[in-house]
């Protein structure tokens, strides 16, 4: 199963990944990872990469696609893998699609984790956590049980972080939405896209993610086999004709 994940933040799609690796036993991918590891190992393509960085610039979609081929390639990667966070536009799409063509390894499918803006607002403004353990809060979702109070330590610094104020989240996710909605339709016109309602209990969504993984695999096996079918009438048609 060769599969991307696409997801607002905060939609899950993190979590959701790390549960399919776990169910399929295939790896996930992630650019961010490989880049971090191209790095440390100072391959080639590692030191290109730091190149564009020391140089204050942003890794090339061309650096990025070649160290994502490097790692497909790889035998763990045959019975599939998750692509997560690459692609984010349209352009790196196609030329990931390119990329995988070429290594025999086409997508099955897309998966977007469908969450409305407005309870994506929610979960990430909400967020708070302990400065003496580390518990996670959202005030919306799972207070604490008395308001500013750790339920775990019982200390009474419960933050929020910098970044996760109103104005900052908004701003990420109209980013998210500009650049993804082309990948979603590249993918919906690809026959690819799947759909998951993203909303509730995380068991919840990933039994939803797996039925809809299901269902576009016998989808598929069934295309396949109209496609086969279709062709050996085609074939069947020549030979009738060449018998006329
Ligand atoms: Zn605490």
């Amino acid at each position: 199963m060769r599969i991307v994940m696409l997801g607002a933040p905060g939609s899950g799609k993190g979590t959701q990944s790390q549960k399919l690796v776990s169910k399929y036993g295939i790896p996930q991918v992630s650019t961010g990872d490989l880049l971090r590891e191209a790095l440390a190992s100072g391959s080639d393509l590692g030191q290109q990469a730091k190149a564009a960085m020391d140089a204050g610039q942003l890794v090339s979609d061309e650096i990025v696609l070649a160290i994502i081929r490097e790692r497909l390639a790889r035998p763990d990667a045959n019975g599939g893998f998750i692509l997560d966070g690459f692609p984010r536009n349209l352009a790196q799409a196609e030329a990931l699609d390119g990329v995988l063509q070429s290594l025999g390894k086409p997508l099955d499918g897309a998966v977007l984790m469908d969450v409305d803006n407005e309870l994506l607002m929610k979960r990430l403004t909400g967020r708070l956590s302990c400065k003496d353990c580390g518990a996670v809060y959202n005030v919306h979702f799972s207070p604490p049980t008395v308001e500013g109070q750790c339920d775990k330590c019982g200390g009474n610094q419960l933050v929020r972080r910098a970044d996760d104020n109103e104005a900052t989240i908004a701003n990420r996710l109209n980013v998210y939405d500009q650049q993804t909605s082309p990948l979603i339709d590249h993918y919906r016109g690809l026959g690819l896209l799947i759909s998951v309602d993203a909303v509730g209990d995380v068991d919840d969504v990933f039994d939803r993610v797996v039925a809809s993984l299901s269902a576009a695999a016998a989808a598929g096996d069934a295309s396949m086999a109209d496609a086969a079918r279709a062709a050996l009438t085609a074939h069947e048609k020549s030979i009738d004709k060449k018998k006329d």
